[in-house]
């Protein structure tokens, strides 16, 4: 089905991604419906309707519904079951969501689409720290398996004595550990897929983290990343199939000597495609409207010869009279109040000479 201009899109969600988003929506003539237990999200701040509710106010989720002509999601720890009042309005459906947002259950999906992930092994207790670090080698890295993002709900382990204190650091929760990669760099790839079946990828991205945040990405991500392009491609399209997925998906990637290692999937846009707004001939929010808005997809090549998007995080933000000054970066601030340290705040995407 395909929803026309004036339509209205309801976003789970009021962060900076969902912001975006409606930036992109209003552009095309769509309004936004912005869901979001906070007092005032930024992503409302930019939308026609905002609704105050927790995700899990199945009333509110109702009314919601009636109000959208199709709903969709700007992260994942959300409860999947009340969302089953929203029906089919819901893209990316309810199984993207419930794969990505429990890491035992997304590492066993992946390995069943034949994708290759750290070895890894679930973890409910001290115990099981020990025997990973037996099974594993050391060290090992514990992930929490739910409510985990820019590092939280991480730590290492190096020595069996060391199981008791890296499961309190976790929070004494269900978790994975996984072996350390060595890898060359990281990278992500996004690809669309609408409800045809059609899908687009824009070029790998080139990610560099720090203390478990994304700092910049980068196109093109370099000879080693792009020779392993078309494995990476191919793994993201089979995880969509398997998935049903209608949207954009995000694959985060370790480029490793023999080949790419997933790290992990987000089921929607992701930090690392920011670029595409300025950079690509179309963004990765205007891509995943379209996906969910039953319109074709658009093309997710470069307008430049690269681009490199540089996160400000925390009081990065406070330099911005400095970016603004800089005829050729693009600054987007999110206006989302405090600048808390470690919290995304904006970010600067500056693109290289038209080739
Ligand atoms: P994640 O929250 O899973 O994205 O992890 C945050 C960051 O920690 C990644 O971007 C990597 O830089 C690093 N990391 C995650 N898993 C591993 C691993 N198995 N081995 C080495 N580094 C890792």
């Amino acid at each position: 089905m395909v929803l026309p201009p004036g339509s209205i899109v309801g976003i789970l969600g009021g962060g900076q991604l969902g912001r975006m988003m409606a930036l992109a929506a209003a552009r095309l003539g769509y309004k936004c419906h912005i869901l979001d237990p906070h007092e005032s999200p930024c992503a409302a701040e930019v939308s026609a309707h905002f609704t105050r509710a927790a995700y899990d106010d199945v009333d509110a989720l109702r009314r919601f519904a009636e109000q959208c002509d199709v709903v969709t999601y700007e992260f994942e720890n959300i409860p999947v079951e009340p969302l089953a009042v929203l029906g089919d309005k819901l893209a990316p459906s309810t199984r993207s969501l419930e794969v990505a947002q429990d890491r035992a259950a997304e590492k066993r999906f992946l390995e069943s689409c034949g994708a290759r992930v750290a070895p890894w092994r679930e973890v409910d207790g001290a115990p099981d720290i020990e025997a990973a670090l037996e099974a594993l080698g050391s060290p090992i890295l514990l992930k929490s398996r739910r409510y985990g993002y820019d590092g939280k709900g991480q730590a290492w382990a190096h020595r069996a004595d060391e199981a008791a204190a890296a499961w309190d650091a976790i929070g004494r929760q269900p978790a994975v550990a996984e072996a350390r990669m060595s890898f060359d760099a990281e990278f992500s790839l996004i690809l669309a897929r609408g409800s045809n079946g059609e899908t687009s990828a824009f070029p790998p991205t080139r990610n560099l983290h720090d203390g478990g945040i994304l700092r910049t990405s980068t196109v093109p991500a370099g000879p080693e990343i792009d020779a392993m392009t078309g494995l990476a491609i191919a793994a993201a399209k089979a995880i969509e199939e398997a998935l049903g997925h209608v949207g954009v998906l995000t694959v985060e990637f370790f480029a490793c000597a023999d080949g790419p290692i997933i790290n992990e999937i987000a089921p929607r846009v992701h930090n690392s495609g920011h670029w595409t707004i300025e950079g690509a001939q179309t963004s990765q929010f205007e891509q995943h409207l379209r996906a969910i808005l039953g319109l074709p997809l658009g093309a997710a090549t470069l307008v430049s010869s690269g681009a490199t998007m540089q996160n400000l995080i925390g009081a990065d933000v406070d330099r911005w009279a400095e970016f603004v000054a800089e005829p050729r970066a693009h600054l987007h601030v999110y206006g989302k109040g405090e600048a808390r340290s470690g919290r995304k705040m904006g970010h600067v995407t500056r693109l290289n000479l038209p080739k």
